[in-house]
C-alpha cells in the first residue's frame, strides 16, 4: 500500500499520525537526550513515557524563553540543544537509518560514523527568538527534513520548479533565510539571495527576472516602491505573518510594481523556535491561515496570561516532532492566533495543521528608544500575583508623535495605598520581565472594563 501523501490524511489518520509522532519524539529524542526536559519531567513528577499523545501534551505546562533563561541570557537557551551520543544512536535511531548504519558498520567504519553523525550531531544553527536571540540546532538529517518541508511549502504556495525566487530577506542564520534557501533547493527552483537593499534587489532582478519575490512583511511596501523592473513577478511572499495594514500596503505596492499583470500576495511564517516556514495556500489568497506539516508540527493554544491550555484564541504553542537537533516541546512562541485547526482547508482541501489569524510577536512589546523589548507574559504574571492590584490591563500600541512602540500598564489598586501598589507592581515587573513598561498609570476598575482594542487575552490589549 502506498503511503498517504503528507497533505491528504483524513482527520482521524492525521490525529493518529500526530499521536505517534509525539510519543516517538518524547521517547527517542527528548527524554534520552535533553537534560533540560529530564529535569522538568522529574519536577512535574511525570514519566516521559506518559507523554505519548497530543492530548497528553496538553497536561505539560507550556514553556518559553523566560522559563528556560530567566535572566534573559541567550546562553541559557543552549539547554534546548539535544545532547546525543554514538551509544544513544544505536538505542534510539529510527529503524531504517539504524539498519543502514549497522550494515555499514561491518563493511566501512567511517561511512558508519557519517550515518551516526548525520542523525546525532548538531551541525548547523539558526538564531531565533521573540525576546532574545538564541540558537536552534539541526543535525544533517534535520536539514534533509527542512528541505523536504521546503518542497511542500513550494506546493502550498502554488509554485513550481520553473519559478525564479528573489529573496530580500537578509542572508543570515535565521529560520526565515535558511528555510527559503532550502525551499528553493528542495523544489529545484533557481533562487537569488542578494541581500535586503533595494539597489541590490534591482541589480539581481535585471540579471534573473524573478517570478517570486520574498520580502520581510514590515518593509515590503517600502522596498517595492524603490525597486524597478519587477514586471515578471507573479507571487509576493511576505515573510513573517503580516498585519492587515502591512498586507494591504504591500498588495497595493505590488500591483503598482507589476503593472497590468496578476500577482498573488501570500504570507510565510516561522514562529519563534521553529525551523520550517509555514505558508498560506495560493487557492485561499491568504484567507485560510498558515499551513503547517502534520509530521513536523503539533499546534496548540494557551492563555497568554496563565499558560493554561485553551481551545479558544490565545498564544500559539508548538511542539516540533521528527527533528533531532533541538527539543521544542510545548514551546510558547509569543505569537497570538485566533485558533488552530486540523479540519480540511476550505480552499485547497489539504488536511494539515493550520494556524488562523496569527499576530506575530504579539506578546512581546517594544519599550524605550533603543528597541528594547518587554515580555508581556512576564508583566502579566507579575501583576496577577499582586494582592494589592484589583484589576489591570496591558495596552500595547504606538506613540502618535513618532510611531515609537510603547507598553502601558493600567492598574486599579485594591485599597488605600495607591502609590504603594504602583511602586510594588513596578518592582515586581522589573524583577520578572527584566525591564519596565513605558508607563504605569492608575485607573479605576470601570475605566478598565472599557479599554478598547484587539484583545490578545482578557487583559492584554493591542490599541
Ligand atoms: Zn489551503
Amino acid at each position: 500500500m502506498a503511503p498517504t501523501p503528507w497533505d491528504r490524511h483524513t482527520p482521524s489518520s492525521l490525529a493518529s499520525l500526530q499521536d505517534h509522532a509525539v510519543a516517538a519524539q518524547v521517547r527517542d529524542s527528548v527524554a534520552p537526550f535533553s537534560p533540560l526536559w529530564r529535569r522538568r519531567f522529574s519536577e512535574l513528577n511525570r514519566r516521559a513515557s506518559t507523554v505519548n499523545s497530543v492530548a497528553a501534551l496538553e497536561s505539560i505546562p507550556a514553556m518559553g524563553e523566560r522559563d528556560v533563561s530567566p535572566t534573559g541570557d541567550p546562553v541559557g537557551m543552549a539547554a534546548l540543544v539535544l545532547q546525543a551520543s554514538e551509544a544513544g544512536f544505536a538505542l534510539y535511531a529510527s529503524g531504517p537509518s539504524l539498519r543502514r548504519a549497522m550494515r555499514l558498520r561491518i563493511m566501512r567504519k567511517e561511512a558508519y560514523q557519517r550515518v551516526v553523525d548525520a542523525d546525532t550531531r548538531s551541525t548547523s544553527y539558526v538564531f531565533s527568538g521573540s525576546g532574545m536571540r538564541y540558537p536552534i540546532a539541526s543535525t544533517r538529517a534535520d536539514l534533509d527534513t527542512i528541505a523536504r518541508a521546503g518542497a511542500r511549502l513550494w506546493a502550498v504556495l502554488g509554485l513550481t520548479r520553473n519559478d525564479v525566487l528573489l529573496s530580500g530577506v537578509q542572508p543570515a542564520a535565521t529560520t526565515e533565510h535558511v528555510a527559503l534557501e532550502y525551499a528553493a533547493m528542495g523544489a529545484g527552483a533557481p533562487a537569488l539571495f542578494p541581500g535586503s537593499r533595494p539597489e541590490e534587489l534591482a541589480a539581481a532582478a535585471r540579471l534573473a527576472p524573478p517570478t517570486v519575490l520574498a520580502l520581510p512583511s514590515a518593509r515590503a511596501a517600502d522596498v517595492l516602491e524603490r525597486v524597478r523592473g519587477l514586471t515578471t513577478l507573479r507571487t509576493l511572499l511576505l515573510v513573517g505573518a503580516p498585519s492587515d495594514a502591512e498586507r494591504l500596503a504591500a498588495t497595493h505596492a505590488a500591483h503598482r510594481a507589476v503593472g497590468a499583470g496578476d500577482i498573488a500576495v501570500l504570507a510565510v511564517h516561522a514562529p519563534s523556535g521553529a525551523r520550517v516556514l509555514w505558508g498560506e495556500c495560493r487557492e485561499s489568497a491568504g484567507k485560510s491561515g498558515l499551513h503547517a506539516y502534520p509530521d513536523l508540527d503539533v499546534l496548540q493554544v494557551v492563555d497568554p496570561e496563565t499558560g493554561e491550555h485553551t481551545t479558544a484564541g490565545g498564544e500559539l504553542v508548538t511542539t516540533q516532532v521528527g527533528m533531532r537537533g533541538s527539543a521544542l516541546l510545548r514551546w510558547r512562541t509569543g505569537d497570538v492566533v485566533s485558533g488552530v485547526t486540523t479540519a480540511p482547508c476550505p480552499s485547497c482541501r489539504r488536511v494539515v495543521p493550520r494556524a488562523e489569524g496569527l499576530a506575530r510577536n504579539a506578546l512581546v512589546g517594544g519599550v524605550g528608544p533603543d528597541g528594547e523589548v518587554i515580555d508581556l507574559r512576564a508583566v502579566a504574571s507579575a501583576l496577577s500575583a499582586r494582592l494589592d492590584v484589583r484589576d489591570w490591563r496591558i495596552v500595547v500600541g504606538r506613540r502618535g508623535r513618532d510611531g515609537r512602540s510603547r507598553v502601558i500598564v493600567r492598574l486599579a489598586p485594591d485599597g488605600e495605598d495607591t502609590a504603594g501598589a504602583v511602586i510594588g507592581a513596578a518592582a515586581d515587573i522589573r524583577a520578572l520581565a527584566g525591564t519596565l513598561p513605558t508607563q504605569i498609570v492608575l485607573a479605576d476598575p470601570y475605566e478598565l472594563q472599557g479599554v478598547q482594542g484587539h484583545h490578545h487575552s482578557a487583559r492584554i490589549v493591542a490599541e
